[in-house]
């Protein structure tokens, strides 16, 4: 079967652009490839972020993925610094980037410009890590939103490399594009949903009934703000209702309390079955831990067979 292979961040709750632009893709993939998927706490580290932050977030990220639909018995579920092998591939990695290469990357350019007291050379090198991530598994598949696509052209070019320079070995990753929509912020909808314009910006999955009415109550109503709380409802309301809003909207009809009552009713109870979830998983911390190893144990697996070719090609085995 198809080897695909994708990770996030534990950066804090998932918000609904997280989870219609990635995670729900991810729980569709689960049925066609033969799918690994993990929590990026190394990642992490380009940020200041303390010890029990990291820990607390990835276990809300876990117990987040698992209630949307992140199903251990079809998937390859872990968390990366559970893993040998992704930082000492990414070391190897780094010895074959040219930096102007790395320099170049938007992401490298935003997040110095996002944290400019903390320009760590992981920021710079985290292609490196992103490429092991993908290769120590030889993971021919990774599902990609359009922010992504650089990373995955210097992930190609990286295994061109070591193929050149050693053997061929890795496998020339391609992207699984998916019509993932792109959420706009509640309080910006020029920009994209995200926790880095702050709570109003986004409805984490985890936002209780009173907060999500709250939230949307105070959306912007410009016309792009309109049409964006349009979208969000098509993809959580009811198809006539939504339609029969979209004209009244063309026509200069659309009540916009009615929309956002409409909208803060419909995403409610689409999380209440993720949220009953979470509340039980967050009831059993060590089923949640167990999971985790297991995914880990599979995953070491792979990556040991992997790494131990690896060492013998560049000489240090
Ligand atoms: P982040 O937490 O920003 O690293 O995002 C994690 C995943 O969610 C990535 O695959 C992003 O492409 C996706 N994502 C983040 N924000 C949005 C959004 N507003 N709309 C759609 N997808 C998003």
């Amino acid at each position: 079967m198809k080897i695909l292979i994708s990770g996030i961040k534990p950066t804090g709750h998932i918000h609904l652009g997280n989870y219609l632009g990635a995670v729900k893709n991810w729980v569709d993939l689960q049925n066609k490839y033969s799918c690994s998927f993990f929590i990026a706490d190394l990642h992490s580290l380009t940020m200041k972020i303390s010890a029990q932050e990291l820990k607390q977030q990835t276990f809300d990220l876990v117990v987040d993925l698992l209630a949307m639909g992140i199903d251990p018995k079809k998937s390859i579920f872990f968390r990366q610094s559970d893993v040998w092998g992704h930082a000492e591939l990414s070391w190897i990695f780094n010895c074959l980037i040219p930096v102007a290469e790395l320099e170049r990357m938007t992401q490298f350019k935003d997040e110095s410009a996002r944290q400019p007291d903390n320009v760590n050379a992981g920021l710079l090198t985290y292609p490196a890590l992103q490429a092991a991530d993908i290769l120590l598994y030889r993971a021919q598949y990774v599902p990609v939103g359009h922010d992504q696509i650089q990373h995955l052209e210097l992930s190609r070019v990286i295994a061109r490399k070591f193929n050149q320079r050693y053997q061929k070995f890795f496998p020339e990753v391609q992207p699984v594009l998916s019509d993932s929509p792109r959420l706009m912020s509640l309080n910006n909808p020029q920009k994209k949903m995200s926790k880095s314009l702050g709570e109003a910006s986004y409805i984490a999955i985890r936002d209780k009934r009173e907060i999500i009415q709250a939230k949307i109550k105070k959306a912007v109503t410009d016309e792009q703000g309109v049409k964006n709380l349009l979208e969000l409802y098509s993809y959580f309301g009811d198809k006539k209702k939504h339609s029969q809003m979209t004209k009244d909207f063309s026509t200069g009809q659309l009540m916009n309390v009615k929309l956002k009552e409409e909208l803060s009713l419909a995403i409610i109870q689409f999380l209440e079955p993720i949220q009953k979830k979470i509340k039980e998983l967050e009831k059993n911390p060590s089923r949640v831990n167990k999971i985790l190893k297991d995914g880990a144990k599979k995953a070491q697996k792979i990556a040991d067979k992997n790494l131990k070719e690896v060492r013998k090609m560049i000489g240090v085995d």
